[in-house]
């Protein structure tokens, strides 16, 4: 077998792409959409060859090197556009998503590293704190001056978080929260920054005020001081070695009636004044919790687009390779074939490379909506409610995708794509878990196929006979993609195969869009009346549907 072709493999990094010309440059720009200049602005600030983390390194090495890291680029000014909910502006929330992306082109630690301090720690401070909450802990949070933690998951409950057990007891009497872990099960678990680095944490339990029990909130808790030990009653244990992201101390938390101040709660969504009485704006329980995890939606939003660079990393690599790389003699020539000129070697490549522009547009959809949504205040809870939706099966269409695309790339450089330099192992290593945090991937599914019924119920359950008579002629003339928010563009898409004939329109870009559309409304329709001949608070029966 010839090696013409050693590794390391090609550098697809080099750049930020802004240099190509001709095809190339289109489709990064296209790529890139409507916010080309901001993330080619990030990728020349932030370069992912000034991040690649040395795979030899052990565990506690590991961790050293991508705190560090993390604190140079903050030190060159990353990470500073998490705001308030109060100073939100699309600008800001777009920012800060690319900021997330840009550095997922590099170390996977490195972003997860700070996916944890300021997306999700300075995110639940930003998300579910009041102004005062923002001006004492944001800033120092962005800056690094303290290093928190988010801690939800509990070895008992993961995906299921109203079940969570910690409790967050008002003590009338002192003014002060107890917060405390029950039972074994009740520990926060899986926790980053919790094994080392960790100083205070946003903990999420259960608010018990007056002995009646609020639902999931969250309040800060001191885990270390300023020596780094461990506070009286927090006990913090080390998740050890893991299957990837090793730069990241994941770790677990106990706490035996840790006494917090009252101002401690992040009481956005719920708070308790000195005499003990709680308020809320949101009166319904359970949609006060689905308000504040909706506050949290970015860090979904961020996985799967974090998943989708790395898919494109690993597809650049392979496809470069498959370009450079040749095996066996050309029959009719003394040239060796590239392996790209193989039909099965394209099938594997070439329509991912096509499912990696697909999800990248729909990821810039979803981001504009984040920008938008998450910035107006007054925001129609219809559209907050979509963005939940979208955020929850792009995250697990985009992650799903990364595995068995890292997967596949992997085998298409052959024994080169084994070896740790050339990044591959590392990046399917580390973008496997994306599959099981925040949110795991069928979980997530689950909850759209929720959002599109809820959507379903509110076009078609409110109706009267006649509305239902009116809808159904609205929806065979093409409201169908009103419905569903695919907007315009496919509106224009879909009016124009419809006037072409039956052979031309098969090839027609909106033919394809409103078979789609056909689709999902035909799985929505089957699936609603599979429910409404369902006795729904039958387990076995909704669970059968999943089947
Ligand atoms: C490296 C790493 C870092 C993390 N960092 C943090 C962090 O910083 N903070 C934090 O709070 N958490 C963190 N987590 C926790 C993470 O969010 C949880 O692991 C995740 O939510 C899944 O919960 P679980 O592990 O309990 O899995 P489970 O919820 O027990 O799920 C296990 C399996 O059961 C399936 N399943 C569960 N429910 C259903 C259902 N209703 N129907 C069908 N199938 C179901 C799931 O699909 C999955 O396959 C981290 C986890 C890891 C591994």
């Amino acid at each position: 077998m010839s090696t013409a072709t050693a590794s390391p493999l090609t550098d697809p990094l080099a750049g930020d792409g802004s240099a190509e010309t001709g095809l190339g440059a289109a489709l990064s720009t296209a790529l890139d959409g409507a916010h080309h200049r901001r993330r080619v602005a990030g990728r020349a600030a932030f370069p992912a060859d000034g991040m690649l983390r040395d795979p030899a390194l052990g565990l506690a090495e590991a961790r050293v090197w991508t705190l560090r890291r993390l604190g140079e680029f903050v030190a060159a000014g990353f990470g500073q556009s998490i705001v308030p909910v109060e100073r939100a502006t699309p600008e800001t929330q777009l920012q800060s998503l690319i900021d997330f992306e840009t550095i997922t082109y590099g170390d996977q630690s490195v972003a997860i590293k700070s996916g944890v301090q300021h997306g999700l720690f300075g995110g639940a401070i930003a998300g579910l704190g009041t102004a005062a909450q923002h001006e004492r802990f944001l800033t120092d949070a962005l800056q690094l001056r303290i290093l928190g933690c988010f801690a939800m998951t509990e070895r008992g409950h993961g995906s299921d978080v109203a079940s969570l057990e910690t409790t967050i007891s008002y003590d009338a009497d002192a003014g002060e929260f107890v917060v405390h872990s029950p039972h074994e099960s009740s520990a926060k678990t899986y926790i980053g920054n919790a094994a080392a680095d960790g100083h205070l944490a946003t903990v999420f339990g259960q608010l018990i005020v007056d002995g009646v029990n609020q639902g999931v909130h969250c309040i800060l808790v001191p885990l270390r001081d300023a020596d780094g030990a461990t506070l009286p009653g927090v006990t913090i244990g080390d998740n050890g070695h893991k299957g990837g992201l090793l730069g990241v101390d994941n770790g677990w938390i106990r706490f035996d009636h840790v006494r917090v101040p009252r101002d401690m709660l992040l009481d956005r969504f719920g708070s308790v004044r000195a005499d003990g009485s709680y308020s809320s704006t949101i009166d319904n329980p359970n949609r006060r919790f689905f308000s504040m995890l909706g506050a949290l939606v970015r860090g979904r939003i961020c996985i799967g687009g974090g998943a989708a660079i790395a898919a494109r990393v690993a597809l650049s690599i392979a496809t470069r390779y498959g370009e450079r790389r040749t095996q066996f003699r050309h029959p009719h020539s003394d040239e060796e074939s590239p392996l790209l000129d193989y039909l099965a070697h394209q099938r594997k490549l070439l329509p991912a490379i096509a499912r990696a522009y697909a999800l990248g547009f729909a990821q810039n959809e979803l981001i504009d909506d984040y920008g938008r949504v998450s910035s107006d205040a007054a925001h129609d809870p219809r559209d907050q409610r979509a963005l939940e939706t979208l955020a929850a099966g792009l995250k697990a269409l985009n992650t799903e995708f990364a595995n068995a695309t890292i997967q596949t790339c992997r085998e298409a450089c052959g024994g080169a794509g084994y070896m740790s330099e050339n990044r591959l192992t590392q990046l399917r290593a580390d973008t496997d878990v994306f599959a099981t945090f925040e949110g795991d991937n069928t979980v997530l599914l689950q909850l759209v196929a929720k959002g599109v019924l809820t959507d379903y119920r509110d076009v078609w359950g409110g109706l009267d006979r006649l509305g239902l008579v009116q809808a159904s002629a609205r929806l065979v003339g093409g409201a169908v993609i009103e419905r569903t928010g695919a907007g315009l563009l496919a509106e224009r898409l879909v009016a124009t195969a419809r006037r072409k004939g039956d052979a031309t329109a098969f090839y027609d870009r909106g033919w394809h869009a409103w078979m789609f559309e056909e689709r999902e409304r035909h799985s929505v329709d089957s699936l609603a009346r599979r429910l409404r001949a369902a006795d729904r608070d039958s387990f076995e029966q909704v669970n059968a549907m999943q089947d």
